[in-house]
């Protein structure tokens, strides 16, 4: 499976690591023709403010959103959970608009701007470990959303058909089973494309 990572501002070089520890082949996503190669793509952390800037000015906004549409698979971690969400809470404007949550962004406050802890993660066997730096959390889902793991009653990993969103950073440990489960949504979309 070819998965991009979103290659406009953030943690984009840690996250094709994981993604090829896991078994996938990593591909820096700079241009929208490139989605047409890709099986899955990963929205990585940094800063979500420029982030959707960027995506804005190189057209990836309806790109993105007609590349989930289609049934890819798209994985957003920490500044990409934020700019997956339907709302953001406060007076900012989202930005794809894809995944039905509510999302406060750097939401643990000054004394907790970055910690590292282990969590229960639907899916995953044994819990995994998780690096959160001025993170987000999601605040309310839609029906069509599933809670994957919450950290102290707080949702922080979830999923929606193929969307897919962690307010923690995943790729920043040597622990890649998050990865290795966005390839399976990979895979699995690319057998249905197919039999249809
Ligand atoms: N605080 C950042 C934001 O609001 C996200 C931080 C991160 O991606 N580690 O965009």
């Amino acid at each position: 499976m070819n998965i991009g990572v979103l290659a406009l501002q953030g943690a984009v070089a840690e996250h094709i690591r994981s993604i090829e520890l896991a078994g996938g082949k990593g591909v820096a996503v700079k241009r929208t023709e490139q989605l047409a190669e890709i099986d899955g793509l990963i929205i990585p952390g940094g800063e979500s403010t420029t982030i959707g800037k960027l995506m804005r000015k190189y057209d990836f906004i309806e790109a993105i959103r007609g590349f989930a549409q289609a049934g890819k698979p798209v994985f957003g971690t920490c500044a990409g959970l934020i700019v997956l969400a339907k709302k953001l809470e406060g007076a900012e404007e989202p930005h794809l608009q894809l995944m039905d949550m509510t999302v406060a962004r750097n939401a643990f406050g000054r004394q907790r701007e970055s910690f590292e802890t282990d969590l229960d993660v639907k899916g995953i066997e044994t819990p995994l470990r998780a690096v959160f730096i001025r993170a987000p959390l999601i605040k309310e889902v839609g029906p069509e959303v599933d809670v994957l793991s919450t950290y102290k009653g707080e949702i922080v990993t979830a999923r929606q058909g193929n969307l897919l969103a962690s307010s923690y950073h995943p790729e920043l440990t040597d622990d890649f089973r998050l990865h290795g489960y966005f390839l399976r949504m990979a895979e699995e979309a690319a057998m249905n494309s197919s039999a249809r």
